[in-house]
């Protein structure tokens, strides 16, 4: 027999399984750990399959060197079938595909030494480097050849003939894992809360998934109901539920740093059988959880993203939270979708998945519609709470007045009014990167491009501006006066949270400010500190970018100011219309959770645009007919799927080449296929990135499958063709296009 080895390479993407002879002392199976000579290196990698020597490559092959199942966990079937979903779903490669179900620190970082071997003599080796090999027990590479100044051929030449051999020690970067396995669990004692009498909508919910667990068999559930509808405690008796079952769970949030507040209230139902996932735990931390997992001494999973491959076994239920969050794409290789990771894993254990929104995403209710999912809705709030009164205010109105602040009046009056009554405001400011857009001051409009509908971005191209669409490719000049009202007060458009921050410091002298964003957070924990700060009335404003928009619960807070809604609504993205609505009410929900009522002002120059009216009236069915209408004529996700190529390269005319060359072999290989659209290679959103070239090829197809071959098959050749330094990455199911 032989053995299909995947092996994890960080410097290069290795794209295939490599074979290797089974000693006959090793008991191998598949998913062990093994350790294999590569090159004149030796690394670990995982056996994904075991073949008869026949089907092998008549090549002479090299034996496997050790196994390491005492030191590192073999990998579960689910784990290796999960692999080549990924693999197939993503284009991504056995490495990638395996860095992702793995923790970081089972990955054994393996120190190899050259040490003498059973022929080697002084004759040979010299007196010195016998002498420095017997006294310090081996050598490395590097000081072989650094201090020795012996070249690497030589080195190999002397390991064929055993004069030298290499010692393999591991040195994990834990150290003595087994220590840390066995862990602290069961120190924490957790005082345990019932679960709360449901309410009548929340108890058909329940029921609903009841059932379904009771069935066994993979479904979907789509958990509709705004904030504060108790969304969380179905989730709660659900998950209860299939424990009672003797299943596992798993409950996913958008972002770290919710889950400290999940994880708080997921012990004190569950206790110490809950474990917490996300990629800002240390590697120690992360690998101390992970181990739980595995060695079901939990069996309830709170994580962000990548807990999604927590390693549990007999999963039960699977629950995203606020499933439309763009941070359930993973934006590096494998570019997965958790959505479609939790069905297919729920596919696997015959579980069930709960997607709970507010707004759902369109790709989720269009399911609905067609019968793939089931809705469950949650329509009021517990407690007959009001939602948040909203106010929309049009700042062409305040701009007209000549008020030029970047808080309108009634927002400055709300403003000083919390401050008077001692309250709290959150401030809210949707920037995302540093797109630029041209917006009318007097209309509102944004300029658009005419095919896509996409707001065009501004570059700068040598000394001059031009307006692009990155969608489609199309250029224009810049624009002087605006396409719909004709108005000379067309400006580019965007502030920063900076910004803000320094024009409250002007108009509220003495405000206490916390201002959020990806220049303050960076540090671990600060997210934390700085929510725990104003939690504890230390400030009295919070400002900050999508980061504070969800999940978040203070009970002072009264006010919640959009500054300017237009930055969401106009970003290149066809989505920018769904973010804007799905943002405007989650931010609206986080006012008024508690006794003092809450109010919302939203400023923005397009106050009569369908995504503000909507969120206005936090009516989700008005704004989805009218979202699928315009997705519908321009043949837009949900009704497509996009397929993205990035193609970067230090010349721009390299990257532009492999970009047309990309985009030749797509219509060759996909021509005359109407329900296929290519777009032409044109710069990416960002241009250039530290120095890079960037350059993309869309596709856009109905069905997944019916593309699927053609695409992998250009991609791969195009990899294969790509000289070095080229790099091409494929992103399935583009989520963010800009
Ligand atoms: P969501 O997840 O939809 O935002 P939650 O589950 O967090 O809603 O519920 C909102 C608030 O209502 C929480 O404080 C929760 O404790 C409370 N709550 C939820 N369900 C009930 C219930 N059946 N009876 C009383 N209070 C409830
Ligand atoms: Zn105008
Ligand atoms: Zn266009």
């Amino acid at each position: 027999m032989i053995a299909k080895v995947a092996i994890e390479l960080r410097a290069k993407p290795v794209d295939r399984l490599y074979d290797y002879l089974i000693p006959e002392e090793l008991q191998v199976q598949v998913g062990d750990c093994v350790e294999v000579p590569f090159g004149t290196r030796v690394v670990t990698g995982y056996i994904l399959a075991l073949e008869s020597e026949k089907q092998a490559a008549q090549r002479e092959l090299r034996p496997l060197l050790r196994l390491m199942t005492d030191q590192t966990p073999s990998l579960e079937p689910e784990m290796i079938e999960m692999m080549r979903f990924l693999k197939d779903r993503y284009l991504c490669t056995w490495g990638a595909a395996l860095q992702t179900i793995l923790p970081p620190v089972t990955r054994v970082k393996t120190s190899a030494r050259y040490v003498l071997g059973e022929f080697a003599t002084e004759a040979e080796l010299g007196v010195a480097l016998v002498a420095y090999l017997k006294r310090y027990k081996g050598a490395t590479k590097k000081t072989l050849v650094d201090q020795f100044a012996i070249n690497k051929r030589q080195l190999d030449t002397w390991l064929q003939q055993n004069v030298l051999r290499l010692d393999v020690s591991h040195r994990s970067r834990l150290g003595k894992r087994r220590v840390i396995a066995e862990g602290k669990q069961g120190e924490q004692a957790f005082e345990l809360e019932v679960p709360l009498a449901l309410s009548l909508a929340q108890e058909i919910a329940y029921r609903e998934v009841c059932k379904a667990l009771d069935q066994q068999v993979s479904q979907t559930f789509v958990l509709h109901g705004v904030t504060g509808s108790g969304k969380t405690e179905v989730y709660l008796q659900a998950i209860e539920y299939a424990l009672r079952a003797g299943k596992t769970a798993m409950m996913l949030v958008p972002e770290i740093a919710l889950t400290t507040q999940m994880m708080a209230r997921f012990q004190r139902r569950f206790g110490a059988r809950v474990a917490v996932l996300h990629s800002r735990l240390t590697d120690r931390e992360k690998y101390e959880e992970w181990y739980r997992i595995l060695r079901q001494e939990a069996d309830v999973v709170v994580g962000a993203r990548s807990a999604i491959f927590a390693p549990l076994r007999k999963i039960g239920l699977i629950v995203i939270d606020e499933e439309h969050e763009q941070t359930y794409k993973q934006e590096t290789e494998p570019r997965y979708v958790v959505r479609e990771v939790a069905e297919w894993r729920a596919k696997y254990h015959q579980a069930v998945v709960i997607l709970g929104s507010a707004t759902p995403s369109l790709e989720t209710m269009y399911r609905v519609e067609r019968g793939r999912y089931t809705l469950l809705s949650l329509p009021q709030r517990i407690g007959e709470r009001a939602l948040a009164d909203v106010q929309i205010v049009d700042m062409r109105e305040e701009f007209r007045k000549g008020h030029h602040s970047l808080f309108s009046q009634a927002l400055t009056h709300a403003l000083q009014e919390v401050l008077a009554k001692g309250e709290q405001a959150i401030l809210f400011l949707n920037r995302r990167g540093y797109t630029t857009i041209l917006l009318c001051r007097d209309c509102g409009e944004a300029a658009t491009c005419p095919d896509c509908d996409i707001s065009l971005t501004l570059h700068k191209v040598g000394g001059s501006s031009l307006l692009r669409c990155h969608f489609c490719g199309h250029t224009e000049p810049l624009r002087e006066v605006c396409a719909s009202c004709g108005s000379e007060r067309i400006r580019q458009f965007g502030a920063g949270t900076q910004k803000i921050e320094q024009a409250l410091f002007e108009q509220f002298p003495g405000i206490r400010v916390i201002r959020m964003d990806v220049d303050t957070t960076g540090k671990k924990g600060a997210h934390e500190q700085m929510l725990g700060e104003f939690e504890r009335n230390e400030a009295d404003v919070l400002l900050g970018t999508q980061m504070i928009a969800k999940g978040l619960d203070f009970a002072r807070v009264t006010l919640v100011g959009v500054v300017a809604a237009d930055i969401s609504l106009h970003l290149p993205d066809f989505r920018s219309a769904e973010r804007t609505f799905q943002l405007l009410v989650q931010v609206g929900g986080r006012a008024g959770r508690h006794e003092m009522p809450g109010r919302m002002i939203v400023q923005t120059f397009s106050p009569e645009h369908y995504a503000i009216c909507a969120a206005k009236k936090q009516d989700y069915d008005q704004f989805y007919q009218t979202e699928m209408a315009v997705r519908k004529a321009m043949q837009y996700p949900p009704y497509t799927e996009i397929t993205q190529f990035l193609i970067a390269h230090a010349s721009e005319q390299v990257a532009y080449n492999i970009a047309y060359l990309l985009y030749e072999e797509l219509q060759n290989e996909l021509f005359g296929r109407n329900e296929v659209r290519i777009l032409a290679a044109v710069p990416a959103s960002i241009p250039r990135l530290r120095g890079v070239y960037r350059y993309q090829v869309m596709v856009l197809y109905t069905s997944f499958a019916r593309v699927k071959e053609a695409i992998t098959r250009v991609y791969r050749k195009m990899l294969a063709k790509a000289k070095s330094g080229v790099v091409i990455t494929v992103d399935v199911n583009a989520q963010m296009l800009f």
